[in-house]
């Protein structure tokens, strides 16, 4: 018998008439006559309350505890939703991530998953064949037996994970919107439901700031080859739409140039002006920011006119500026900059599609366009698939609706 992994978001999830819906996609698929893993993330809002529950006992707190909070959100709706299943007649068990077991890293907080055993659940689906509810975002570090997570947004990694254990036919992400959208539908309403996206892009879209779906599970499921489908749990049970399916580049016939336009608020931007202009002063500021575990994203480097001293300024996450910021007064001294500017209200709006390896111009196009609506940018960054500029936050909406007008794809 063929498997399936069905994962279902907060919102999909987030009362029990909520959870009773699920349940009647989850019998669809088990009366289409596959073993079913069903993912389940926490009530919307809930997570959100248990991480501020932690800040508020403890600004600085261990984040192995974190952990221990933040992983219960899971555990309620995965034993509801058995609950539920059981009630309708369908064999159910639930699972947290240690049972599986997931394996992870010790990276509390944001853990990565090392690996998963697929045994035990293939095991009760050919002895009992029972559905098995698991508690996504969470796995175990099996060195100190401690309860990990997976980072925000972790039960679509969790989803992905399983599917490729246990060779899922496909894996399919349920969230509150039908598919995934050339731009979040949310703020752009002439945003345009894609039927196939390739990989490389949705990873480039996720990494950007669609929130659609995890990075890593983006990255999951390029490196396994799982067909994933992102798709509504809001449609009528015994009638659904496919959704979108994230594929290799070679299952899609018509590519785009540009297929989505992605927003990151989570940017923040530092300035340090009048750096010496001399060998060994890049490395200076980046390497204890690297050392500090604080990503860097865009750089750029202006030479002043008497080349004596220069300005450099990069984004770091906006959870990071503090830490950066202190890092680089720390290190004042040896670097010798004249002064440290730094600003959160900044967004960084990008463009992905795998159609920029083979046409020139078009993020020129783009920074002409965003001039003509009178939008500043303040730094540019450039890949093979895509391109983003970094601009005040005041015009977020207005940057993407343009870029999205002007690269065709509103909806008619
Ligand atoms: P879930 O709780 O089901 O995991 P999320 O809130 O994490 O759902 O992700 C779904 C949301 O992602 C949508 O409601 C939408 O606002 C947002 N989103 C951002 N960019 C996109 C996009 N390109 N396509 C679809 N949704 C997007
Ligand atoms: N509940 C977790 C979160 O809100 C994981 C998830 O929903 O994917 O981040
Ligand atoms: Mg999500």
């Amino acid at each position: 018998m063929a498997t399936l992994v069905m994962k279902f978001g907060g919102t999909s999830v987030a009362t029990l008439d909520r959870i009773r819906n699920v349940a009647r996609h989850v019998k669809r698929e088990v009366d289409a006559g596959y073993h079913v893993a069903v993912v389940v993330s926490a009530m919307s809002g809930k997570t959100n309350e248990l991480v501020g529950w932690c800040k508020d006992a403890s600004a600085l707190h261990d984040m192995r505890e974190y952990d221990a909070v933040v992983a219960s959100g899971e555990q309620v709706t995965s034993g509801l939703l058995a609950i539920v299943l059981q009630n309708m007649g369908i064999a159910a068990r639930s699972w947290q991530g240690w049972q599986i077991p997931i394996r992870t890293d010790d990276a509390h907080g944001s853990a990565r998953i090392v690996g998963v055993d697929g045994t035990a659940l293939t095991d009760h689906f050919v002895r009992l064949n029972e559905v098995a509810v698991i508690a996504g975002f969470q796995g175990i570090h099996e060195p100190t037996g401690r309860l990990a997570t997976l980072g925000r947004g972790g039960s679509d990694t969790s989803a992905v994970a399983i599917a490729a254990a246990i060779n899922a036919e496909r894996c399919d992400i349920y969230t509150d919107v039908d598919g995934v959208y050339t731009t979040d539908p949310r703020i752009v309403p002439k945003a345009q439901r894609l039927e196939k996206v390739a990989f490389e892009e949705m990873l480039e879209m996720a990494s950007m700031g669609a929130k659609v779906l995890q990075v890593r599970s983006v990255e999951l499921a390029m490196v396994h080859r799982v067909p994933t489908y992102v798709r509504s749990s809001f449609d009528d049970p015994d009638s659904p739409q496919p959704g979108t399916l994230i594929c290799g580049e070679e299952d899609i016939l018509e590519q785009q140039i540009i297929t989505g336009i992605a927003y990151s608020k989570d940017e923040a931007q530092i300035t340090l002006r009048r750096v010496a202009d001399k060998p060994g002063v890049a490395a200076a500021i980046f390497v204890p920011l690297a050392d500090a575990n604080i990503n860097v994203d865009m750089i750029i480097q202006v030479v002043s006119d008497d080349t004596t001293a220069t300005d450099i300024t990069f984004t770091v996450p906006t959870a990071d500026f503090d830490r950066a910021k202190t890092i680089l007064e720390g290190i004042h001294d040896q670097i010798g900059y004249a002064s440290l500017q730094g600003a959160t209200d900044v967004v960084k709006v990008s463009a992905i599609g795998v159609g920029m390896r083979s046409h020139a111009g078009v993020a020129a196009k783009a920074f002409k366009a965003l001039a003509d609506k009178g939008i500043n940018i303040r730094a540019i960054t450039t890949s093979e698939i895509k391109f983003s500029v970094l601009i005040d936050q005041a015009y977020t909406e207005l940057a993407v609706r343009t870029l999205h007008s002007l690269y065709g794809l509103d909806k008619p």
